[in-house]
């Protein structure tokens, strides 16, 4: 992945249904950088740091309901799984002993992004219904409805996106690697690189989303960085 993530002193621990999950405070700066919305503050008549607030919650609510999709679908195939909360998102670790398959590899990946479409379902369907039944919400209640939604659907939609290692490129991971077992690993690189680099354009250019854009030409470097040390490696035999 993006390397081992350091511990510090200022680490949380706790456990969800038995999976062991630690929170990096790196995490919350990351939640407090795509919090931080002055438009959103004045829409909502509150100060500054009740959106980052807000988005907080909805980020760690909905990472960690992503994470426990890969995690309780690992440990349903008898790998002990545990979750890190980081400042790129999450991580669900977990090690494939007995019973291996990459069809369970491809299953554990999917479940993150499908736990996530589940929440937004629960989300919408409540959403719907408040609706129906004419039930006014309060500014707040309806900024966390949104962004629930917006989270959960979008940023699940994106991490399907064939890059490695998002979740998508890890099911692309498993597919190169059936196609061509040794050229398997330079293929998902490169495929990474090439949809990463559109994705940045079209995020800079079409959406004005820059960090976005940042972000994926971010991913871009990083498959390429992949390539370059597989190649150096002599290709097949390398243990990606
Ligand atoms: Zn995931």
């Amino acid at each position: 992945m993006f390397g081992q993530i350091p511990h510090t002193p200022y680490d949380l621990h706790f456990e969800v249904i038995g999976i062991p999950v630690r929170v990096h405070p790196g995490f919350f700066l990351l939640a407090a950088i795509l919090g931080y919305s002055p438009g959103w503050a004045s829409h909502l008549h509150v100060n500054l740091l009740m959106p980052i607030l807000l988005f907080t919650i909805v980020v760690f609510v909905s990472v960690l309901i992503h994470e426990l999709g890969h995690a309780v679908t690992a440990r349903r195939f008898g790998w002990p799984p545990h979750i890190t909360l980081y400042h790129f998102g999450g991580l669900a670790s977990y090690q494939p002993t007995y019973g291996y398959t990459p069809a369970r590899r491809v299953l554990i990946s999917l479940a993150g992004p499908g736990a996530g479409f589940v929440l937004f379902g629960i989300i919408y369907a409540a959403e719907q219904y408040l609706i129906r039944n004419h039930v006014a919400v309060t500014p707040v209640v309806g900024y966390l409805i949104v962004q629930f939604k917006f989270v959960n659907l979008w940023w699940g939609l994106l991490n399907l996106l064939p890059i490695y290692p998002l979740d998508g490129g890890q099911v692309a991971e498993q597919v190169c690697r059936k196609i061509n077992p040794y050229r398997g690993m330079e293929n998902t690189f490169k495929l990474g690189i090439i949809v990463a680099v559109i994705v940045a354009i079209f995020a800079w250019q079409r959406m004005g989303q820059t960090y976005m854009a940042l972000m994926f030409l971010f991913l871009a470097f990083n498959n390429y960085q992949f390539l370059e040390q597989t190649r150096g490696r002599g290709g097949p035999g390398s243990p990606w």
